[in-house]
């Protein structure tokens, strides 16, 4: 297949994506991966279903995450709030907290207000639907079909990138992504079973995560290789195609060190919404596509002060962004007018501070150091 499929190529797929299930759920038998989230094999044989609440949490935070990444964080989370109900009723500061870090911060506070949904509008029970798993509070179609297979047993496809991987190759379909989504969810959806739909679409992430691997897929090892048209064709390490990808722009800010007499730091809350919402930062001015004048920077430090600006820049890329940041140090001379919250240097660690702002920290403290 090169392109989108005629009526006649969908039959052929849906004949084929019958024969796929079967081959794909005697390998996960064998090979599942053992995550901490997961149920073991014996007690999936003696068909017990995985708590809802682990793998919801965990599939939050998996989006766009890896597995590596994830692990502490979920046992964190689990040993701190093992149930749903500890979840809701824990302060969103403290699930701020032990989420940073861990980065695309809106799905912290997310998590937070849907075990609060569920909570409070569903007598703490996860919802066993696609349907209504996909109403709650930051549950998108990915989590939604992976909450309802997996923990329900429901015959839902989730499809991420591991997936579109596996399936583009196995239908050989050339078309670049984004483009291809909408098909290649259509074939992720004819190949899942009625039967074990759960252990399926675990056997898929775990295909796309082991064995067909981005650029080296590993096709003496797959179980469906037999059934693979991109394997045939003799391209799969070249699947799936992508549309050019647009460049990032860059943002410029200034962060303002300020220090009071007792060598506290000057932190802030940002907005509830948007980028890092509610997350604390060290203050600073917008972050904007033109460099910073010395005098328009100074008119939006928290504080008066003698700014000094430290060598270097602080480097972060978001997902749409790349930002650069320069950091300003000071003494607040009238500590008692700023805006935000003293923090002694050593309590700093526990501040729900992301990753950009711990590395204007890291920045910060050897710059000074370097400097006195
Ligand atoms: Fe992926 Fe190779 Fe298996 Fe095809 S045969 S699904 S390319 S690992």
């Amino acid at each position: 297949m090169t392109g989108f499929a005629s009526g006649e190529a969908r039959s052929r797929d849906s004949a084929k994506a019958a024969t796929v299930a079967p081959a794909l759920l005697a390998w996960y038998d064998r090979h599942a991966r053992a995550l901490p989230w997961r149920i073991g094999p014996a007690e999936r044989a003696a068909g017990r279903r995985p708590d809802p609440y682990r793998v919801w949490l965990s599939e939050i935070m998996l989006q766009q995450t890896t597995t590596a990444a994830v692990a502490p964080y979920f046992q964190t989370f689990v040993e701190r709030w093992p149930t749903l109900g500890d979840l809701a009723a824990a302060p969103l500061d403290a699930v701020l907290g032990a989420w940073a870090g861990l980065g695309y911060y809106a799905r912290a506070r997310n998590l937070h207000a849907c075990a609060r949904a569920v909570e409070d509008e569903h007598d703490g029970r996860f919802p066993d639907t696609e349907a209504a798993l996909a109403a709650l509070p930051g549950i998108g179609p990915y989590p939604a079909a992976a909450v309802a297979a997996i923990a329900f047993d429901r015959p839902a496809a989730p499809v991420d990138g591991n997936v579109e991987r596996v399936v583009a190759r196995l239908f050989d379909v050339e078309v670049p992504l984004p483009g291809a989504k909408p098909e290649l969810r259509r074939l992720a959806a004819d190949l899942a079973p009625r039967r074990r739909p759960g252990d399926f679409a675990q056997a898929m992430m775990d295909l796309g995560a082991t064995v067909c691997l981005p650029r080296r897929p590993r096709c003496e090892a797959c179980p469906v290789a037999e059934r693979c048209a991109a394997r045939a064709a003799g391209r799969a390490g070249e699947l799936p195609r992508r549309a050019p990808k647009k460049q990032r722009p860059t943002r410029r800010g200034v962060a303002f060190w300020t220090l009071d007499a007792e060598g506290a730091v000057l932190l802030r809350r940002r907005a509830e919404s948007g980028l890092l919402g509610g997350m604390m930062e060290v203050p600073g001015t917008e972050w904007r596509a033109e460099p910073w004048a010395a005098d328009e920077a100074s008119a939006q430090a928290p504080v008066r002060a003698d700014w000094t600006p430290l060598p270097g820049l602080v480097r972060h890329t978001f997902t749409h962004f790349h930002l650069e940041l320069s950091v300003w140090a000071g003494q607040a001379s009238a500590p008692d007018r700023a805006d935000g919250r003293w923090v002694a240097l050593d309590a700093l660690g526990t501040q729900a501070l992301p990753s950009v702002m711990r590395k204007v920290i890291r920045h910060a403290l050897k710059q000074r150091a370097a400097l006195s």
